[in-house]
């Protein structure tokens, strides 16, 4: 068997195409232009590369995005109230903190400092509670929650590959807060048996065995192995690792491929998605002051 590839790159540009004829409907009905503030602290040359990525995809869509560059030693006080500054300014519908921040500084008192409603990332622990408490997916659709993007693009991925999780078994290898965690939540939200796999599971191999839907989410390149694929299985690699070999996921992709029913590819799986899904949920974000609804 050849697994079918799960190609991220084409339904990630699919959900910005639609979210910018979204947004110029919401710009001629209601005036209203979606608005992303980022704050850059230090000079990480991978946030770099993230913040400029996303900065140019706000321009693709139509988007007002400001960015503000903080040095390395700035206080923990003056990025709070760079956040509070932005959690007051109407132009601004999302903020987005990127991460890593510099070690003096506290993330989680930074996240939390973040208007729930402008939290696009979905860290805020006021928006894991909603999503969290959730009964269904379609309650969290219904109530345009905000979702962190790397998990929601992976539910999306699902549903555009007709890949059916009710009722089926999941596994997930990895439970940060970023990661693992949130996309349990959701594959559990859309009635999958979820387990949650980590560095203490024992006899890994034979746990993923048993998934229907098995996602790694580790940081180990290469870690997943056909040993851990049942046959048929839709396998979701969330890794990026840089090697010598270049950019490669958690899971050896060319070995699964042949077990798997589907799979995502490293780069332009799972990563691919990620950009979209803020997208999407700073115009989520926007819409929620004029009402409008949203597909
Ligand atoms: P993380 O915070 O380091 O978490 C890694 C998780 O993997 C932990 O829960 C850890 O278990 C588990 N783990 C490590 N070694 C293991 C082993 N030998 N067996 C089983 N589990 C093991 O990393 P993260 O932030 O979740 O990121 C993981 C990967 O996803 C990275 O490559 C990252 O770049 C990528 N990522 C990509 C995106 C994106 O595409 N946009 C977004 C987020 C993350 P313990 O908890 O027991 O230590």
């Amino acid at each position: 068997m050849t697994a079918k590839i799960i190609d991220g790159k084409s339904v990630s540009q699919e959900i910005k195409n639609e979210a910018k004829f979204l947004t110029e409907k919401l710009k001629a009905e209601h005036g209203v232009t979606p608005g992303l503030a980022f704050i850059l602290v230090g000079n990480n040359p991978a946030s770099e590369v993230y913040v400029k990525n996303k900065t140019k995809a706000c321009e693709s869509l139509g988007f007002y995005s400001i960015t503000e560059r903080m040095p390395e030693n700035v206080s923990e006080q003056e990025v709070l109230d760079n956040v509070d500054k932005f959690n007051l300014d109407e132009r601004v519908h999302g903020i987005l903190v990127q991460m890593p921040l510099p070690k003096h500084i506290n993330e989680y008192k930074v996240i939390e400092q973040i208007d729930p409603g402008k939290d696009v990332d979905a860290l805020h622990p006021f928006n894991i509670g909603l999503y969290t408490e959730s009964k269904s997916w379609d309650e969290i659709v219904e109530k345009r929650l905000l979702l962190p993007c790397t998990p929601y693009g992976m539910m999306v991925l699902l549903e555009k590959y007709g890949i059916e999780v009710s009722g089926k078994r999941a596994v997930v290898v990895g439970r940060s807060n970023l990661g693992g965690k949130p996309t349990a939540g959701l594959l559990l939200s859309k009635n999958a048996t979820v387990t949650m796999a980590h560095s203490k599971t024992e006899d890994l191999a034979a746990v993923c065995r048993e998934a229907d839907i098995l996602v790694a989410v580790i940081g180990r390149p290469k870690f997943i192995t056909k040993d851990y694929i049942k046959p048929g299985a839709a396998v979701l690699d969330v890794g990026i690792n840089r090697t010598e070999a270049g950019l490669v996921g958690d899971v050896d992709f060319e070995a699964a491929k042949e077990i798997a029913g589907w799979i995502t590819p490293v780069p332009g799986g799972v990563g691919a998605m990620t950009i979209s899904m803020l997208m999407k949920n700073t115009y989520l974000a926007a819409t929620r002051t004029t009402n409008e609804k949203t597909s």
